[in-house]
């Protein structure tokens, strides 16, 4: 298969998918083992929160990015995604392996990063809880 490649931004050397070969971020329709394996990797890569970003400001249509299939950065306000494409709603899976919860919150921050989108909407629970517990005990 063949595919147009987007205009590599500089930061894809330190990325997890940078020494990682083959199609894995651009799998054929329904092909759920290779989103999965990119998503895992995606899950281990300091750049997360950066590539996501990046392919929500570049409306890119296609591929993985930062753990995200094309429908699902489409919900966040990404590119529509077209018919022909690998998107899947099944593969609407949760927050990649690592992230999600206030500690990888943290440990973004400690990083110097931005946190990526699941660790944002774990650490927004935690503080909507807080602040209600404390409203309450008040
Ligand atoms: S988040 Fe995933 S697609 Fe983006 S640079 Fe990292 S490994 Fe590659
Ligand atoms: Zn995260």
């Amino acid at each position: 298969m063949t595919i147009d490649l987007p205009t590599i931004p500089a930061w894809v050397d330190s990325a997890a998918c940078a020494s990682v070969g083959g199609d894995y971020w651009y799998p054929e329709k329904g092909d759920r083992a290779s989103a999965d394996y990119a998503r895992k990797v995606c899950g281990t890569c300091p750049l997360i929160a950066t590539c996501l970003e990046y392919a929500l400001d570049n409306n890119e249509p296609h591929g993985i990015w930062g753990g995200l299939t094309p429908k699902q950065r489409q919900r966040l306000g990404g590119a529509p995604v077209s018919d022909m494409d690998e998107s899947d709603d099944e593969l609407d899976a949760p927050a990649p392996r690592g992230h999600g919860t206030v500690g990888a919150y943290n440990m973004h921050r400690r990083r110097g990063e931005n946190a990526c989108h699941w660790c944002k909407q774990a650490q927004a629970a935690y503080s909507r809880e807080y602040r209600a517990r404390k409203a309450g005990a008040a």
